[in-house]
């Protein structure tokens, strides 16, 4: 009910009153006058009636002074119509009067009414009557008896008479206006309410829709001029939901691809300021994400290439393109920068997307596959150019005796064994790196492997005079993998260990399992190996003393191809050493079960 305090309401319902008040004002004062006109013509008949009626009754007895029958005639119409009558006689005294004593009576032969109707047939004056001292209306006629003038009949109705009766009638009509102003006030009130009331709904609830109430709709008006407008207002408020519903959708999945873009994405205003920033570019930038929203760009950052680039950019609208190199990591950060300025479609500037590629991994991997084709093609040089020059000097050498021949063609087989075993090396390794997956594993005892590698190196470590030991594990060490890739694992550590063992030195192999993985060592009491070396060691043709490892018919690829088939398998390989005491190298794999 709280419409009913509105302004519309009041101003409504006010108006309608006010219209009605006076129409009932207007026909009130209308019918009063025509109440008035008639009650007054009515009278003026009833008297005119009476008159002439009398004045044909009075001829004769008005001639013969005939005094009682003119009294009876006088009275019978007075006692009737409540009217005062005069009989006048042709000298003017009168006869009779129905209210006074007529021998006290004045000759009224001069009265205004009388003069008038003796010349003009009637009289009609609404005079103050001395004798009644009240306000009298007379209406007087001659009268004749066969043309010959005898007197005069007159009627008089006291004014006040009158008016009381006009004041009833009046009183009618205001009691009947008071009735009809309620019931048409209170049929205004009915209206303007119902108006009202539909209204103020319809205002609430789009006053709630425009706070962002989606789920809020306009009531049922039981209103006919307004249930439209409210129909029009829910179907609007329907499809602007659906609308803000899709629009919030888009928004979440732009949000979404932004966070999972590996690139760092950062959204500008023409001013520069920071409207979005994603989380890899933040870290790339090592800015605080929240912090450095709505700031400007050149204010976060002291890089002058990004700067410069951003300026650019917003400048020549147009796309910039720059590599920087940032902090961080050592060696720092190598990033791609692509600058697009943004413009609406009238061309106005809206500022710019800076999209954030970090290369660095890109470039180390361009930089270590260059170096491999380089040292590969060296590492191949090197025989090939040793059997060219050997087989070249053969050939042109005429003279060259057998024994000579010999030796050189022992080097060539020498050389073109170490070629081979590059070759296969080259070729172990790339199948390591291309191959994905464990297509061709298998369960496996680790120990029998380890038997086999053992007993095969033995005749090289005889031959240099090296005491061979092999610790089996109290247990089976099944694990699953690769039988000929963790052969060339164990091989390539024995081989190394007996290679930089000198002479009576010692190598052991020894396998054990230790919380679920299986341990595998290999220790020599070799040459060892330099602590930067440590790292550097399981690169592909990485070699300490490259000379030595030649001599030894090493390719610098060993250790690389025993950390590759560790990690195949789930393990990692490390290290430990000391300088002219020897290295230990150390092997875990995963195994597939205790036993
Ligand atoms: P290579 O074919 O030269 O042996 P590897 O990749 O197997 O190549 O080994 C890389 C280098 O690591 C070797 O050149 C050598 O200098 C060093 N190295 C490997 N194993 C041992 C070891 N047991 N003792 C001392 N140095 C070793």
């Amino acid at each position: 009910m709280d419409y009913l305090r509105t302004r519309h309401f009041r101003r409504s319902f006010a108006t309608g009153a006010v219209f009605i008040l006076l129409a009932l004002l207007l026909w009130g004062l209308w019918q009063a006058r025509a109440v008035t006109r008639s009650e007054r013509g009515h009278d003026v008949q009833q008297m005119q009636a009476q008159a002439a009626l009398l004045a044909r009754a009075a001829q004769l007895p008005l001639r013969n002074d005939n005094r009682e029958l003119l009294q009876q005639l006088a009275d019978i119409v007075s006692i009737q119509t409540g009217l005062r009558v005069t009989l006048i006689g042709a000298d003017g005294r009168v006869r009779y009067d129905s209210m006074e004593d007529q021998e006290e009576m004045d000759n009224h032969l001069m009265r205004p009414e009388v003069q008038q109707s003796i010349l003009r047939g009637a009289g009609d004056v609404e005079r103050y009557s001395n004798t009644l001292d009240r306000t009298i209306v007379y209406h007087a006629v001659p009268v004749r008896d066969a043309g010959e003038f005898v007197g005069v009949v007159r009627i008089g109705r006291a004014r006040e008479d009158l008016d009381a009766l006009l004041q009833l009638r009046y009183r009618e009509i205001l009691r009947n206006s008071l009735i009809a102003a309620v019931l048409l006030l209170a049929v205004a009130f009915v209206v303007a309410a119902r108006h009202a009331a539909a209204l103020q709904a319809l205002i609430q609830a789009s006053e709630a829709m425009a706070r962002g109430e989606a789920e809020r709709r306009v009531p049922r008006l039981h209103h006919p001029d307004y249930e439209p407008l409210g129909a029009a207002i829910n179907q609007m408020a329907r499809s602007m939901a659906t609308e803000q519903y899709s629009r919030a959708g888009d928004r979440k999945r732009l949000a979404a691809i932004f966070a999972g873009l590996v690139e760092g994405v950062i959204d500008v205003d023409p001013q520069q300021q920071v409207l979005h920033l994603n989380d890899a570019a933040a870290h790339l930038l090592d800015l605080p994400r929240e912090q450095a929203l709505g700031k400007p760009l050149w204010e976060l950052l002291r890089h002058q290439g990004l700067v410069s680039a951003l300026d650019e950019a917003l400048r020549e609208r147009a796309v910039v393109k720059a590599q920087l190199r940032l902090g961080g990591p050592p060696g720092g950060t190598l990033v791609e920068l692509h600058v697009a300025p943004l413009a609406s479609d009238q061309g106005e500037p809206l500022g710019a997307i800076l999209v954030l590629h970090d290369v660095t991994g890109i470039r180390q991997l361009e930089r270590v596959r260059t170096d491999f084709v380089a040292n590969a093609s060296h590492e191949l040089k090197t025989p090939i150019t040793a059997i060219r020059g050997l087989a070249e000097t053969a050939v042109d050498d005429g003279n060259i005796d057998i024994t000579t021949l010999r030796r050189f063609m022992g080097r060539i087989h020498e050389q073109s064994l170490r070629l081979s075993q590059l070759v296969a090396d080259l070729m172990t390794l790339s199948r390591l790196e291309g191959e994905q997956g464990s297509e061709n594993f298998c369960d496996l005892d680790l120990g029998e492997l380890a038997m086999l590698a053992v007993n095969s190196a033995r005749m090289a470590a005889e031959a240099k005079g090296l005491e061979l030991v092999h610790a089996q594990a109290g247990e089976r060490l099944r694990v699953s993998g690769d039988r000929e890739q963790l052969s060339q694992l164990l091989d390539n550590l024995l081989d190394n260990a007996i290679k930089y063992t000198p002479e009576g030195g010692r190598v052991e192999l020894r396998l054990a399992s230790e919380g679920g993985e299986a341990l595998l060592e290999v220790e020599d009491n070799g040459i060892g190996i330099a602590p930067q070396d440590q790292e550097r060691i399981f690169e592909r043709f990485y070699r300490v003393d490259k000379v030595r490892s030649r001599s030894l018919g090493g390719s610098g690829l060993g250790l690389s191809i025993v950390r590759n088939v560790a990690s195949r398998h789930g393990g990692a390989v490390s290290v430990r050493s000391q300088p002219g005491h020897g290295s230990l190298f150390r092997v875990r794999l995963p195994l597939t079960s205790a036993g």
